[in-house]
């Protein structure tokens, strides 16, 4: 095939998938190159490795049909990494860094909510270990902490590209610091950690009541610190809130600047949504941004669910978005959100979807099959009703605070990572709302 014949077949291809999928579209899809396309196999160079993981993760599937569809042939898609000049040695053999491509500074809506993360993340991705050391961001579920983390990494790789950084979970933390103790290979996974010029470690609220991990990353903090690397900590509370954290890493935590991040206003939930919206290149009236600013006021995610709904709506009822079918996409789920949702609620609906029975889910069973759809009964119940963790456990077979929590966590993380997890939560969330 002609160059200009595969360049025009890479327009259409790109085209098509704005069509077929404009929720996981991006605007700068445009940018992608077509490097090869030879015998069934097509590959495709992305800028970077972020950006080639977001689309194998994301896209994959997408894409694939996309270029059956254009070329009328089977096609295998690949993503790789423009001129391969990316090197791995800032990646730390355990905590790979996948970032997020949408998660940089540039997409992230600055307001009176988040200013002072935001402008400390900045300072820090620019002069790490100089400036706020620690940082620690603090705030609910769903409100940027995980996005400016990512936003650290990308503005610090831009102003130099050969910085490593390990950015761990702190379950990922907790888990590899367990499987170096069993493997023997303590020492080296210290050496490695405290070797790097930013440890980002998200969610520390997972050390609690975690004795020798908080020993182990009291010993990493002060290593860093003290050779001025970077230490960059999100949490759910505020350092003084951590409870069974022990005291003197909760007074480091305060060493540097502690930020808080808050629900944003209705202005800045405006902004957001139509930045979401822009990054798919999707027209989004004033309207339209208005209803779902209103629907969703606490958690940024709900303002990006909202809007997929729409979006996943349109294309299934084969019509154009107007504010009518918005309400529509929204409205069943505004009318049953006065009924407050119960636990049983949750229960019912993740039994019926897992095919499990309720006895199972309160049993001590630990199997993979029954301890997910209890993780996620727990989550659910987490984000859904206003019981305490206490109250949770209670009903899901009288498990502790710490379990519950724990869940949360996990299927949080889950959700992040795997689209899938994350529609199959949006489906349960829309079935118990339905009632
Ligand atoms: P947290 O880690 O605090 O739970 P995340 O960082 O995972 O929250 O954010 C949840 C979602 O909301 C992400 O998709 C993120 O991009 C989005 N988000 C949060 N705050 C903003 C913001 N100020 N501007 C744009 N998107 C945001
Ligand atoms: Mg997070």
């Amino acid at each position: 095939m002609k160059t200009q014949d595969t360049a025009e077949l890479f327009t259409q291809m790109i085209d098509r998938i704005k069509a077929i999928d404009p929720v996981n579209s991006r605007t700068w899809f445009d940018d992608l190159r077509l490097v090869e396309f030879n015998g069934g196999r097509l590959e495709i160079g992305c800028p970077d490795e972020a950006t080639a993981q977001f689309l194998q993760d994301q896209c994959s599937r997408t894409f694939t049909q996309a270029a059956q569809n254009i070329t009328g042939h089977l096609v295998s898609v690949h993503f790789g990494i423009n001129g391969s000049s990316q090197t791995h040695s800032a990646i730390p053999a355990q905590g790979v860094l996948k970032l997020h491509p949408d998660y940089s500074f540039d997409n992230f809506v600055v307001g009176p909510c988040n200013r002072l993360a935001h402008a400390s993340c900045m300072a820090v991705s620019h002069s790490p270990g100089t400036t706020y050391n620690p940082l620690f961001l603090y705030g609910n579920v769903g409100l940027g902490k995980t996005h400016l983390l990512h936003a650290v990494c990308h503005e610090a790789r831009k102003t130099e590209s050969g910085i490593s950084i390990c950015f761990l979970s702190c379950e990922a933390f907790v888990n590899t610091f367990i499987s170096a103790i069993e493997k023997g290979t303590l020492s080296e996974f210290q050496s490695r950690l405290r070797s790097v010029d930013i440890l980002i470690i998200d969610d520390v609220q997972f050390l609690r009541e975690r004795e020798q991990s908080q020993e182990e990353f009291f010993h990493t903090f002060n290593a860093l610190y003290n050779n001025r690397r970077q230490i960059i900590l999100t949490a759910d509370s505020a350092p003084s809130e951590l409870s069974r954290m022990e005291e003197r890493l909760i007074s480091r935590f305060k060493w540097g600047l502690v930020a808080r991040l808050d629900a944003p206003s209705y202005e800045t939930r405006i902004a957001i949504v139509q930045k979401k919206a822009h990054l798919r290149g999707l027209d989004i009236s004033e309207d339209i941004a208005a209803l779902i600013a209103n629907k969703a006021q606490t958690n940024i995610r709900e303002l990006e669910g909202a809007l997929t709904i729409i979006y996943a709506t349109a294309k299934t009822a084969g019509e154009p978005i107007s504010l009518d079918l918005a309400r529509r996409a929204l409205g069943e789920q505004m009318v049953s959100a006065e009924r407050p949702i119960t636990i049983t609620d949750i229960i019912n609906a993740v039994t019926k979807y897992f095919d499990v029975r309720q006895a199972d889910l309160q049993s001590k069973k630990r199997s993979q099959s029954i301890a997910l759809p209890r993780q996620i009964c727990m989550y659910l119940a987490r984000n859904l009703t206003k019981h305490s963790l206490e109250e949770i456990g209670g009903h899901l077979g009288g498990r502790d605070h710490s379990t519950v929590l724990h869940a949360c966590g996990k299927i949080d993380q889950l959700q992040q990572k795997d689209p899938a997890t994350r529609r199959q939560l949006d489906e349960l969330s829309r079935q118990i709302q339905l009632g």
